[in-house]
């Protein structure tokens, strides 16, 4: 089984050297290994929440489950879709597909208890949804917009990381919910995307701007309702100086720090105190019980061509470290993906 591992801890941006290829034969996850199910990973997810767990000092982030620190040499659990093909659990079966707590490599031994569940064949969509629109990253957008942001139609959102893979799905919820929706990202190509493809009011590049405050005051000038932030720092601070009596900030991400430990966000107090301001982070998987509501909303916006998905898919497990390094340049347009086999 090839897996890809970190060479070393990580220390700063990633870069494709820091990681490699190594294989090891398949061992059962059990004792006996007879409740394990295995299963053939066909794409897996590229996330950024990664680089938190390949550092040799990590945050109080060990504490969550998804986030546990990786040693140099350990296979590294990413969420992922495959097929079964084989099962000591009789809820799974041979060649059934499945969404879950998967890994970078070939074959995932799952134990029993770890996340996996069938992919419901009902629903009719490219397998790499689960992933993406219908997966982790929905679910982080449907949760953190509609159950921490609680917006109202009319009010004026600020989206950063924006044509990332839960930025430009936050972007279209808003907008269905008859919000003013501007995004910020980081090339024009992006900006364009958003504004011509996926139907934001305005977008703007923030490494054009050289002052993100004055230019969040030209965006929103009757300031911001809602900040949904994936990125921390300047711009956590700017929207914070421009948002509303009553403003919410849904922290999802602060990725401008996962590289730069320097990069902390100190939003004016003076500011949320008189301007009543929630500055709230969440996780999505504490929203669980809007689950199904996910499901059943997002595939009938997908089915009536109301959203669209983003999808950025990279080819073989050779490819998982430089698509990972590319999320903290800004080379990936929606959700990053890598294929690693067909059905
Ligand atoms: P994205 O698809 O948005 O990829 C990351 C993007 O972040 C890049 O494309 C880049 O876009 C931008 N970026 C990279 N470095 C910087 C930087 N230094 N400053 C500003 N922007 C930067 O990733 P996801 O959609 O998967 O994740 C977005 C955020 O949400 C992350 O912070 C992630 O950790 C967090 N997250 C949180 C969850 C939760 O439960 N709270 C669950 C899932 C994700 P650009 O070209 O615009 O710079």
């Amino acid at each position: 089984n090839k897996y890809v591992t970190i060479k070393r801890f990580i220390d700063g941006l990633p870069s494709g050297l820091d990681f490699e290829l190594r294989s090891a034969p398949l061992t059962p996850a059990t004792p006996q290994g007879s409740e394990d199910v295995i299963v053939k990973n066909l794409f897996v997810s590229i996330d950024p929440y990664q680089i938190n767990r390949m550092k040799e000092y990590s945050s109080s982030q060990e504490t969550v489950e998804v986030a546990r620190r990786l040693l140099p040499g350990q296979r590294i659990d990413a969420f992922g879709v495959g097929r079964v093909v084989a099962s000591g659990n009789a809820e799974f079966k041979r060649d059934e597909l499945v969404a879950g707590m998967l890994g970078w490599e070939e074959y995932t031994v799952v134990r029993p208890g770890v996340m996996l569940t069938k992919i419901d064949s009902n629903l009719d969509f490219p397998l790499s949804y689960h992933l993406g629109i219908l997966g982790p990253s929905g679910l982080t957008a449907y949760a953190g917009f509609y159950d921490v942001c609680k917006p109202k139609k009319g009010e004026k959102v600020l989206v950063s990381a924006a044509c990332g893979s839960v930025g430009h799905l936050v972007g279209q919820f808003a907008k269905l919910s008859g919000c003013y929706v501007v995004g910020c990202a980081g090339s024009k190509k992006k900006v364009e995307l958003l504004k011509e493809k996926l139907g934001f009011d305005d977008a703007f590049n923030y490494k054009e701007e050289t002052d993100v405050k004055s230019a969040l005051k030209r965006y929103f000038p009757d300031g911001i309702d809602i900040y949904f932030d994936n990125v921390g720092a300047e711009m956590q601070e700017a929207a914070v100086a421009n948002m509303n009596a009553f403003g919410r900030v849904a922290v999802c991400g602060a990725i401008s720090r996962y590289t730069d430990a320097g990069k902390r966000a100190a939003p004016d107090m003076i500011d949320v105190i008189y301007k009543r301001i929630t500055i709230r982070g969440f996780l999505a998987y504490d929203h669980l019980s809007i689950y199904d509501d996910f499901i059943s909303a997002t595939s009938d916006h997908i089915r009536h061509g109301r959203m669209q998905s983003l999808e950025d898919i990279s080819q073989g497990l050779e490819s998982v470290p430089s698509a990972f390094a590319g999320l903290f340049r800004g080379d990936n347009v929606g959700k990053k993906l890598v294929q690693l086999a067909h059905i």
